[in-house]
């Protein structure tokens, strides 16, 4: 089915049209009828699938439908996303895919200030994109009316319970009407999530997308034995061979962040670092040069590139391994968006191979390993620039590497 077949208002068509997207995605092939009909969703959907305008396109759709005659008495839809980048970002889409509607959208978030918001605020909103703690700093101010709300949608509901987002939430629940449409999207399903999911929606709900392989398919992943303290050597090679490319680290702390940062420094590669430890015009800044192709490297933390959408990332690089199974899909996620082929490649060492095993159990088969001979590996670290360093440097960087070791895991 193309989009042109989809009853949906022409505006929203030629905007769907210009960003070249031809059919649905999958998620958006089986959410969008019955968003459109006004029924519950909850959809466990892989990021990277196109999620976000499976819920636009219908949302569009539905307000402007309704001719929304007086946008002052309060806003009509409510986007919660975990992170300031992903709000962001789906306010974009809102703005790409509204731009022949009536529709107007704003988004919320932490870190600067609130009289501009409040300011916009005043002025009418139909959808507003949400992180919870300034949404939730707003109402309880009294700028904001949540009164009107018809349609809640909760993106990332798994991140956010991670972030501890959950509290904020079932306050928030307190000032929507009861009855309203409420869409819940989220990458990967436990217990704790199917809790949260069924308090907050009443009718039946339906459950699109729960892929056996998580991966997607046009994501081809493998993992590299490399010890801790030659990991660097490993990265420099593989991006001083992909120079060209976009390249995605992944690190577990934000002070291995910045101490990888360093180490690429040292050996002239230029990177930058996604973290919270930064403040929030340095991030936008870090994520507009590496989302233009200006910035080639950029080495984030976990919490910090959830969700996000760049254009063109070939190859992701879990140069710590992620702590639990569902930061690999989401790590893994970043490249392949969209149609794209994606590589990611996993760094583990001997201390993280608990790790490895909880990922392949999850992913219920074997990462393919990639096989790295002594003679290469003895070369890789040979050949590296760091070698004409200064070796106090170096034995400062081992020794910091020593201290944020991954905790030994307790074995269930
Ligand atoms: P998301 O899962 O929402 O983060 O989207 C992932 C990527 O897929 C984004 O870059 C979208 O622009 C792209 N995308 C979304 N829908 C389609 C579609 N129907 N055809 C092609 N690309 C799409």
């Amino acid at each position: 089915m193309k989009f042109s077949e989809y009853r949906i208002a022409d505006g929203i068509k030629t905007a769907i049209a210009k960003l070249e997207y031809k059919k649905p995605t999958d998620i958006q092939y089986k959410s969008i009828p019955p968003i459109l009909k006004g029924e519950d969703v909850l959809a466990i959907a892989q990021t990277g699938t196109g999620k976000t305008a499976a819920f636009v396109i219908p949302i569009l759709h539905v307000l402007q439908e309704r001719k929304i005659k007086n946008r002052r008495d309060g806003v009509k839809c409510l986007v919660m996303a975990p992170t300031h980048e992903l709000a962001l970002q789906i306010d974009q889409v809102f703005k790409s895919l509204g731009r022949n509607t009536r529709v107007n959208s704003l988004c919320i978030h932490g870190g600067v200030d609130q009289e501009p918001q409040i300011e916009q605020l005043a002025k009418g909103v139909d959808v507003l994109i949400a992180t919870p703690g300034r949404l939730f700093d707003l109402v309880s101010q009294d700028y904001l009316n949540l009164s009107r709300v018809e349609i809640l949608v909760l993106d990332e509901a798994d991140h956010m319970l991670d972030l501890g987002f959950i509290k904020d939430i079932r306050d928030l629940m307190r000032h929507l009407p009861r009855k309203r449409q409420t869409l819940f999207f989220s990458a990967t399903i436990n217990d704790k999530i199917k809790k949260l999911a069924y308090s907050l929606v009443s009718d039946a709900i339906r459950i699109q997308i729960s892929p056996k392989d998580p991966v997607a398919k046009n994501i081809d992943h493998a993992v590299a034995m490399i010890e801790m303290d030659d990991k660097r050597f490993f990265l420099e090679d593989l991006i001083k061979d992909n120079a060209e490319h976009k390249i995605l680290v992944f690190v577990r702390t934000k002070v291995r962040a910045e101490r990888v940062k360093k180490a690429m420094e040292r050996v002239g590669i230029v990177s930058d670092t996604i973290h919270s430890d930064r403040e929030q015009d340095e991030r936008e800044l870090t994520m507009k040069e590496f989302r233009g192709g200006q910035l080639k490297v950029l080495i984030a933390t976990d919490v910090s590139a959830r969700g996000i959408d760049i254009e063109g990332v070939e190859f992701v690089v879990n140069y710590d391994m992620p702590e639990s199974s569902e930061n690999y899909v989401h790590r893994v996620g970043r490249t392949g968006r969209g149609r794209q082929m994606g590589h990611a490649l996993s760094f583990c060492s001997t201390e993280e191979l608990d790790l490895l095993e909880d990922i392949e159990n999850n992913l219920g088969k074997p990462v393919s390993r990639v096989d790295i001979t002594k003679k290469e590996y003895q070369y890789t670290k040979d050949v590296s620039d760091a070698n004409t360093g200064d070796w106090r440097e170096l034995m400062k960087m081992a020794e910091l590497d020593e201290l944020t070791k991954p905790k030994k895991k307790n074995k269930k």
